[in-house]
């Protein structure tokens, strides 16, 4: 089998709110084709003209090549070749970031490729199926008021989710406001519901540390990127001082970044997302490494249902999978651009066994929102 070309997708909806940290309002899509008439189906979140001026790129040289063309011509089969390939035949202007990026959507894309060929759903060719189901988080971007954030866990509990996460927008901001807002929806969702803050990383380590032993006492599974993602130092001081679980790693790219985030930052809990960590390629090394420490991984997954699919059989693939990030945004390229999507039932996702990835696209929305 030979790769005979790439498509990158750039979809975006008409209007979008650049103030606003839900990048479920615009995508990036990779789709490859082979010479057996099998394709493949990938997503990346980045930028996306950034990702395909890295995909399209004519060469500079040796190790300055854009990624399709180090791709053409190749078995899809032989990925962690592949893998290696684009790795350094980008090493110049690559190495991690968006060049890891562009990679992820790519290597997703042949996973899916793979499956389809031998009949197999992408969860068995990683290794082996540890989970048929898995819990999803309803992951919420925060509203201005407390109020309005009841009536959102409210809603999700109605429909079965049995841990939520609010992030970014008031949150962290004032620690009055997060207080009420945690003391509130505790009340709100019971004793029994996961409850997650993303903090969006405005805090410091003290202030982190004063908030975490407060949110501790209402049950918080987990706060997120309190602090930059650069600051491993204070991220060691706060994971060494607190009980409460500390997860991030959305920010990084690349199997070395996530072991500083094991080792230096002292992390309990790490998030790649498959469409920006290198792929499932990747994923898996990532994921081994936090399990071999005894750390927990739940993918970040903010996009389509390309990368719910992606993100569904990579968690049911680890022996410690035990939740996925699952994003609720009514966006039309979140909901209508997979036209059989993870099946979502009293909280957990179903995995398929479907070959591949398990899904398709519906090409009447890929028309409606391409950008040309
Ligand atoms: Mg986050």
């Amino acid at each position: 089998m030979k790769i005979t070309d790439l498509e990158v997708i750039y979809l975006k909806l008409p209007q979008i709110d650049i103030t606003r940290c839900d990048g479920t309002q615009d995508t990036t899509i990779v789709r490859i084709h082979t010479d057996e008439g099998i394709s493949g189906v990938g997503e990346i979140d980045s930028l996306p003209v950034v990702m395909k001026s890295i995909i399209d790129a004519p060469a500079s040289h040796s190790i300055a090549n854009g990624l399709k063309e180090l791709l053409i011509g190749e078995d899809p089969f032989e990925i962690e070749r592949i893998w290696n390939k684009l790795y350094m035949g980008a090493l110049y202007y690559g190495r991690t970031g968006p060049v890891l990026h562009a990679m992820s959507g790519i290597d997703i894309a042949l996973w899916d490729i793979i499956g389809k060929a031998i009949q197999r759903p992408v969860a068995q060719m990683l290794g082996g199926i540890y989970h048929e189901k898995i819990k999803a988080y309803a992951s919420l971007v925060m509203p201005e008021t407390i109020k309005e954030a009841v009536q959102l866990a409210e809603k999700y509990m109605a429909q079965g989710y049995r841990a939520i996460k609010f992030g970014w927008g008031p949150i962290g901001r004032d620690a009055k406001f997060d207080i009420e807002l945690v003391s509130t929806l505790r009340s709100v969702m019971g004793e029994d519901r996961d409850l997650m803050l993303d903090i969006g990383h405005v805090w410091d380590a003290k202030h982190a540390i004063r908030m975490a032993r407060q949110f501790e006492q209402y049950g918080v599974f987990w706060i997120e990127e309190p602090l930059p993602p650069d600051d491993l130092q204070g991220y060691a001081q706060l994971c060494d001082a607190v009980d409460i679980y500390i997860a991030a790693g959305e920010q990084e790219s690349g199997r070395r970044a996530y072991q500083r985030l094991l080792d230096e930052a002292h992390l309990d809990i790490l998030q790649p997302d498959l469409g920006r960590c290198g792929g499932l390629t990747e994923g898996k090394k990532i994921a081994y490494m936090a399990y071999d420490r005894n750390k927990k991984v739940v993918p970040h997954a903010f996009k389509t249902g390309v990368l719910v699919a992606a993100s569904t059989h990579f968690v049911a693939s680890m022996p410690h999978g035990f939740l996925i990030e699952y994003t609720v945004s009514d966006s039309p390229l979140a909901r209508h651009l997979v036209i059989d999507p993870v099946e979502f039932r009293d909280g957990y996702v179903h995995l398929s066994r479907k070959p591949g990835l398990g899904i398709e696209i519906d090409q009447k929305t890929v028309e409606l929102y391409r950008v040309k």
